[in-house]
């Protein structure tokens, strides 16, 4: 019988080698924990989140991650500049509102790529791409064994599911979803660009702008439209991508090569959820809450709950235990989303009215750090 017909036990399955997944899988196998992630996908994905914020610097840095992301080609900035119907609105300045001073922007799957080869020197973590959770087996609250598409089975203290989309796992612990709808969309493109400083537009007619470098060489362009023109500005181009922009975008670098066909959707649904486990199984990350992309803080909170995970993981002997520290100590965690998914949805609210939004913006929760 070959390795991937049998069936294994191990201390944790992890499902998705997204941030979450793969930071999770990190610091379990440095605890010596023996862990299998599973991964659909042929290779890590490439969308995701471009800011790391100072809570999730933290994270890296304490385990050593830091420096491997600057190798990568991670950019240091200092400040965000939003302005509002083309006239400055406020300048956040992460020295003068965060300890740590800076953020960085990177692609996420670099960020991704870091934490996976920070994995690969640890015996006990077995990373798995192409693969499928198919099905899994359960006892009352406890998911005891689960079939991978590859024939392997896999016997586990416990299973995570950190794939931010549907899996057997997620509909065992049933969670509520409260599900929070933009009136408008997010779209993205990448041109080539040396720009330095962050910049954010806003318009009164609920149009938005972000555009910041992540690598060297080349720039992200976000650009929000209500939601009734998405299709014509994007789809049809009946409406002029230009024309609209430079109603409310000062900076001009870029603005007028942009191509509307280049433009892929990006999704800017919210949700809070609850619980966040059951048993043995345990949700993570994109599968528990998503915030609106404006705070530019999801990955950084999923981390903190990755290392919350891990402690928790490492320090239970039994289910018993299991479940009491998820209880105390991850459970809690929803409160701490709860509170960033309302502030980014008072954001996505508020941007097209100039005072209202100043009246939103928080210094503390934008840079996410205290001093
Ligand atoms: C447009 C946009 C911009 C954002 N910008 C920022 C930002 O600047 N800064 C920030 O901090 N956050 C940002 N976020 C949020 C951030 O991307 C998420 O918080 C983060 O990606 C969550 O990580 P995750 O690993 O839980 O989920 P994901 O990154 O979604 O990874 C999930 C993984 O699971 C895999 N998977 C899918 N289905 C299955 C399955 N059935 N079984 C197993 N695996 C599966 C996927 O292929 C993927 O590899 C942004 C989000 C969006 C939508």
């Amino acid at each position: 019988m070959s390795d991937r017909t049998r069936t294994s036990d191990v201390d944790v399955v992890i499902l998705g080698a997204g941030i979450s997944g793969s930071l999770l899988a990190l610091l379990l196998g440095r605890q010596g924990l023996r862990v299998t992630v599973v991964e659909p996908k042929p290779a890590v994905g490439t969308k995701g989140a471009d800011f790391l914020k100072p809570r999730g610097l933290r994270i890296l840095a304490e385990h050593g991650l830091l420096d491997v992301l600057r190798a990568r080609g991670a950019l240091q900035r200092a400040t965000i500049d939003f302005h509002h119907d083309g006239a400055p609105l406020l300048s956040y300045d992460f020295a003068e509102h965060t300890g740590l001073g800076y953020y960085l922007v990177i692609p996420y799957a670099e960020t991704v790529r870091a934490v996976l080869g920070a994995c690969a020197g640890l015996s006990t973590v077995d990373i798995r791409f192409d693969t499928s959770l198919v099905d899994v087996h359960t006892e009352g609250s406890m998911v005891t064994e689960a079939g991978l598409s590859d024939g392997t089975r896999l016997r586990a203290r416990a299973f995570v599911d950190s794939s931010g989309s549907g899996t057997p796992l997620r509909d065992l612990i049933e969670p509520e979803r409260r599900m929070i709808s933009y009136d408008h969309g997010l779209w993205m493109t990448t041109i080539p660009s040396t720009r330095t400083r962050g910049q954010l537009y806003f318009s009164s007619e609920r149009w938005l702008a972000y555009l910041y470098s992540v690598t060297a060489g080349s720039a992200r362009v976000f650009v929000g439209v209500p939601s009734e023109l998405e299709e014509a500005v994007f789809l049809r181009q009946s409406v002029d991508l230009t024309t609209k922009l430079s109603s409310f975008v000062t900076d001009e670098d870029g603005i007028a090569a942009l191509d509307a066909s280049a433009f892929e959707r990006a999704p800017v649904s919210a949700f809070t959820s609850g619980p966040y486990h059951r048993g043995n199984a345990v949700l993570l990350g994109g599968s528990t809450f998503g915030c609106h992309p404006m705070t530019g803080q999801g990955m950084s909170y999923t981390m903190e709950d990755a290392t919350v995970l891990a402690a928790v993981l490492g320090e239970a002997r039994d289910a018993d235990e299991l479940d009491r520290l998820l209880g105390q100590r991850y459970e809690p965690r929803r409160a701490v989303h709860a509170r960033l998914v309302e502030y980014g949805d008072n954001l996505a609210r508020h941007y097209h009215d100039r005072d209202a939004y100043l009246g939103v913006h928080d210094v503390v929760l934008h840079g996410g750090d205290v001093l």
